[in-house]
């Protein structure tokens, strides 16, 4: 029988315009949770859907005794969204995971028992092939991983953000109180013990994707000047070599004009300074990228807004 030092389990869900599945989705992890013999808990956040969501969720909230819900005053994306659910799950492990199907739910509970038998602090479902998407995002993908493992050290290649962290992690997980979120990279840097499940990634159940490759552009950024100050050394060495260029370049023009060959450099003149101002707001940029994120962290406004939740009638977890 269900005792009140049953551990609780959370399931955090973000959700941005869901409503196609999202019935079927809830019912079908209540499904897979009962078989587990735990108290759980479902924790969705709507991040802020135009939709049909927040009113679904409602509606089924009155027959799943277990179901809570926060709704955003708008859309805040997926990093916050999921900031949100952490901070509001009490349960003694939590799971993230997507609320489209892509994420099966069938998985559960092999996470709960992993967590059960081996005692780690974090269970990760790690992708053993993508899901079907575009080209360009397959592409942007890669690079972006290669190019964080590169900078920062944190290897991210199939790491999802479908996974069961424990009270331990997750309390060190809320303690990082930046704005520029990003769930992955940040779970990856608080360490911890960790085992990995293999998963595939399957089709969208309903709906599609609440990602616009400007919204995966912003993240990667934000991966990357989140994870790695190197960038900005680039301009430091991008700088000395020029400025190696620029003696040797010197002493040359130098030497021909004392000869009295001076170069006819209308074209040199012209590269030069097209490669040198390129470089130079190239450098600006990097600059004004950290600067951005240091702006963004010193207004310290809260990482999101709650517009209206739902507790269930009788609310102790
Ligand atoms: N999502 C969200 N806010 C957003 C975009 C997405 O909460 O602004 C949620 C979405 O509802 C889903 C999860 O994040 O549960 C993953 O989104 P999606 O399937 O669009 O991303 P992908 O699987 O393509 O990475
Ligand atoms: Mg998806």
């Amino acid at each position: 029988m269900e005792t009140e030092r049953t551990p609780l389990i959370s399931i955090v869900v973000p959700l941005y315009k869901e409503a196609a599945n999202l019935r079927g989705f809830l019912s079908e992890v209540t499904g897979e949770l009962s078989k587990t013999g735990f108290r759980f808990e479902l924790m969705c956040v709507d991040d802020g859907s135009p939709d049909e969501t927040w009113n679904i969720l409602s509606e089924e909230a009155r027959t799943f005794p277990n179901l809570r819900a926060v709704r955003l005053s708008r859309n805040f994306g997926k990093e916050l969204a999921l900031c949100a659910g952490l901070e509001h799950a009490r349960g003694d492990a939590v799971i993230v995971m997507d609320g489209d199907g892509q994420h099966p739910p069938a998985l559960l509970p092999e996470m709960v028992r992993l967590w059960q038998t081996t005692k780690v602090d974090v269970v990760e479902a790690v992708k053993t092939k993508r899901g079907p998407e575009s080209f360009s995002g397959r592409i942007g993908a890669l690079f972006f991983y290669v190019v964080l493992n590169k900078l920062a050290g944190v290897n991210l290649k199939g790491v999802s953000d479908f996974k069961l962290m424990n009270r331990r992690a997750v309390d060190a997980w809320l303690q990082m109180e930046e704005r520029n979120v990003f769930f992955r990279g940040m779970t990856a840097w608080l360490g911890f013990t960790r085992v990995q499940i293999p998963f595939e990634v399957s089709r969208r159940a309903g709906g599609q994707t609440g990602w616009s490759f400007p919204n995966r552009l912003k993240l990667a950024l934000t991966g990357i000047s989140a994870f790695s100050s190197l960038p900005l050394q680039f301009v430091t060495i991008a700088g000395l070599l020029f400025f190696a260029f620029s003696i040797v370049f010197g002493l040359y023009t130098l030497v021909l004009q004392l000869a009295g060959r001076s170069v006819s450099g209308f074209a040199t003149v012209i590269l030069l300074l097209l490669i040198i101002g390129s470089l130079l707001m190239l450098s600006l940029g990097i600059i004004g990228e950290y600067l951005a994120r240091i702006y963004e962290e010193v207004k310290g406004r809260p990482r999101y807004v709650i517009a209206s939740s739902i507790e269930p009638q009788d609310s102790t977890p």
